[in-house]
């Protein structure tokens, strides 16, 4: 039975970048029949808001990424005190009291011979008196876990075979000197507890795996399978850490992407396979397959969710849309025929709104001087009161051989004084809607 984990910090809302760990995991799960479990991983109390955490439910559900049972790790740090406890009684944990500035001394040391920065375990040759002595003289330390000085290996679902020296690796700090269990042992604990299969998550935790996996084996659980997705990067392969936080779901949403756009462009984006718009999460799941993604750095533009969001609305049928264009105020015997004419014109929701208002309220003619008089002529053409569906047709006829005007200089002066604007729908699908047409009183009398 597979069972996969979402396990989002709630320190933030979360953006293009969790959202792939999120899909990856959920869609696994869904491929499967699993189970996908909404982690939050709040053991940072100051830094973790409830706001975020629903916030980040938000978010998912407007994607679709509905989870099976939510665990928080706030309530779980009773497990990771038994966890800790294991470790110490095995002698792989240990108390050190270095104050971050003379690691960092010590770190600088190290690169300046030419040695990889890694902790050196001086903390290890403390006696039971220099650790009491060090406890009253700076408080509590901070708790190490003691790596097996061996190679890890593991088959990574994305990175291919993956070995790792934890010579190269410092013992990771699991519990602060505030006690404040850290992400890496709840992570463990919790993958352990909650039969976690499959872990997938971005490649900035590969080093974090070597030491887990050590951890797993250390507490007797099973080692789920793991993948690491590579990380995103903006268009020109600039690194988008910095602007992920502008790149937030609910931002996007905002900006009118479509659900179905961001996760057709997601589930695609970084594998051999082309990004193309599916309808649902079904289909998305259908062809996703975690052998196509490769290791390198991803190119995500957000201008590439807007053509696929405009593809969505596109095919939208009037039924789907028919309760939101009422609520635009479109009225019910036109809403059908309105729908027609705009929704190849629209990028994102947003727009129906621009279309209705030139539709219901029309809008400033725009004339060039060299039309004047063509578009006075022509609105003296125009016939009084509703437009039936042909109008436009018989009106340019009459145009036409009125002025003699032909092509683009008879229809584009039209379209321009009637919609204030050069591109649009169909003028002949356009015109017969109109409830009013300001161009008229430039009619000549
Ligand atoms: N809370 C961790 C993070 O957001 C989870 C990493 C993991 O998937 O294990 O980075």
């Amino acid at each position: 039975m597979t069972t996969t984990r979402f396990a989002p910090s709630p320190t933030g809302y979360i953006h293009v970048g969790n959202l792939r760990t999120a899909l990856f995991n959920h869609l696994i799960a869904r491929k499967s029949g699993g189970t996908f479990i909404l982690r939050i991983d709040d053991t940072d109390p100051e830094r973790s808001k409830e706001e975020y955490v629903d916030a980040i439910k938000q978010d998912l559900e407007w994607l679709g990424l509905t989870w099976d049972r939510v665990e928080r790790q706030s309530e779980r740090l009773d497990r990771y005190a038994e966890a800790a406890d294991k470790l110490r009684g095995m002698g792989r944990f240990y108390e050190a009291f270095e104050t971050p500035v003379e690691l960092d001394l010590k770190r600088k040391k190290q690169l300046n011979m030419g040695k990889p920065p890694v902790y050196d375990r001086a903390a290890l040759a403390l006696s039971e008196a220099d650790k009491d002595a060090l406890r009253a003289e700076r408080g509590d330390g901070v708790w190490r876990f003691k790596l097996n000085q061996e190679r890890i290996e593991w088959n990574d679902g994305i990175l291919g075979d993956i070995s790792i020296d934890a010579a190269s690796v410092s013992d990771p700090v699991l519990i602060r000197a505030d006690g404040q269990v850290l992400y890496t042992l709840a992570s463990v604990v919790d993958d352990t507890d909650m039969g976690v299969t499959h872990v997938v998550r971005g490649s900035d935790h590969v080093t974090n795996t070597a030491t887990q996996i050590q951890m797993i084996r250390a507490l007797g659980g099973t080692v789920p399978a793991f993948a690491h997705h590579s990380l995103l990067t903006g268009p020109q392969g600039e690194s988008l850490s910095k602007r992920l936080g502008t790149l937030a779901l609910r931002d996007l949403r905002e900006q009118g992407v479509e659900p179905e756009a961001l996760l057709s462009l997601m589930a695609r984006l970084g594998s051999s396979q082309p990004v193309e718009l599916r309808a649902s999460l079904d289909e998305i799941a259908e062809g996703f397959d975690l052998d196509q993604f490769g290791s390198a750095p991803t190119k995500f533009d957000v201008q590439d969710l807007f053509p696929l969001t405009a593809r969505k609305l596109h095919g939208l049928d009037y039924a789907v849309m028919k309760d939101e264009l009422a609520a635009l105020g479109v009225p019910d015997d036109i809403a059908e025929a309105f729908w027609g004419v705009a929704r190849a014109n629209i990028t994102t929701r947003k727009d129906i709104a621009q279309w209705w208002t030139l539709v219901s309220q029309g809008a400033e003619p725009m004339v060039a001087d060299e039309d004047k008089d063509f578009v006075a002529e022509a609105m003296a053409l125009l016939p009084e009161g509703p437009l039936p569906a042909d109008a436009w047709s018989t009106w340019t006829a009459a145009v036409k051989s009125a002025t003699g005007r032909k092509g683009k200089g008879l229809f584009m002066p039209l379209r321009k004084a009637i919609t204030g604007q050069e591109r649009g729908p169909e003028m002949a699908d356009l015109l017969p809607l109109m409830q009013s047409i300001p161009a008229r009183k430039l009619a000549k009398s």
